[in-house]
């Protein structure tokens, strides 16, 4: 199995969501090139939601057009419905990642639809995408849990996989979108994800809010999964979902895999002075990750890039 594991920073997506700092465009395009020049060539860089209801994305179409100046860069925006899924291809975005959730209580409160119609959207999406270059994934929230609703079927989440792999997904992604979930459960799920899928891609998004980030990322790793979802410090956290705390910090999992001797091509110092970046730039916000706080242990194996 590949020891090439790739990295998508959603700091300037879930990162944003909860904090009141308000970024302007061009900081946040500072962070994008930092991170590119660390070594990411995939970052999700917005969200195309309504601007009335999270400002700090009103300037979507306008990041992804500069982004997609980036060399090297695959830049990514998430949509909740047809409506920005429209947005974002119009403004350029090369792929999008479109969330249902598996727990009907969330879908309700996060889209104000159900499950289901938001499936049926997802198969629009699909439609609409098919003459453009676009790739869409798909993200199931709530995979693991859910503040709202407690424990999620695992056969619900697993025939949301299905469906939308089937009908044209490029990826599928399991969300832990409230940090309910444990290595024992994420093993068990994403063992059972690579029968229904086929070759479609797994892809892992983790919180750390139990502190089980890091282990659920070696769980998944154990099964085949190469792709993960972080964000710089840990920033984050779904507004919809009461005690959702950030991220994993994308910082100690490149150290993490990098230590266990997945290739990321990342370069962990380039990551460190972003972060310290960040703490200029985000001076009201607590930023976590343990690296950041105590730098590469001195055996560690550097990348030069
Ligand atoms: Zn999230």
């Amino acid at each position: 199995m590949s020891n090439v594991v790739k990295i998508r920073e959603v700091g300037l997506r879930d990162g944003l969501q909860l904090i009141k700092s308000n970024l302007s465009t061009e900081s946040k395009l500072i962070w994008v090139n930092k991170q590119v020049s660390a070594g990411f060539t995939e970052m999700e860089v917005t969200s195309f939601v309504p601007p009335k209801l999270l400002p700090q994305f009103s300037d979507a179409s306008e990041i992804i057009i500069k982004s997609n100046k980036i060399k090297k860069l695959k830049p990514t925006a998430l949509i909740l419905n047809i409506k920005g899924a429209i947005r974002a291809i119009e403004a350029g975005t090369k792929k999008i990642t479109f969330v249902l959730s598996a727990s009907e209580k969330h879908n309700l409160s996060n889209v104000n639809c159900t499950t289901d119609q938001s499936l049926s959207m997802f198969n629009e999406i699909i439609e609409v995408s098919k003459d453009t270059k676009v790739e869409v994934a798909a993200a199931i929230a709530t995979s693991f849990g859910c503040s709202i609703q407690g424990s999620v079927p695992e056969i619900r989440v697993l025939e949301l996989a299905k469906e939308m792999a089937k009908k044209g997904a490029c990826e599928i992604n399991l969300a832990d979108t409230v940090g309910y979930a444990n290595p024992k459960q994420v093993k068990a799920l994403f063992g059972k994800l690579k029968d229904q899928i086929g070759n479609v891609p797994m892809a892992a998004h983790f919180h750390d809010t139990r502190g089980m980030g890091l282990a659920n990322v070696v769980a998944a790793l154990q099964e085949g999964v190469r792709r993960f979802d972080s964000t710089m410090a840990g920033l984050g956290g779904c507004p919809f979902a009461p005690g959702a705390s950030g991220n994993i910090a994308t910082e100690d999992c490149v150290y993490l895999l990098e230590s266990l001797g997945f290739n990321t091509s990342v370069n962990v110092d380039k990551l460190l002075e972003l972060r310290h970046y960040l703490t200029d730039l985000l001076p009201n916000e607590k930023l976590e990750g343990r690296l950041g706080v105590a730098g590469t242990a001195i055996n560690f194996k550097k990348k030069l890039l």
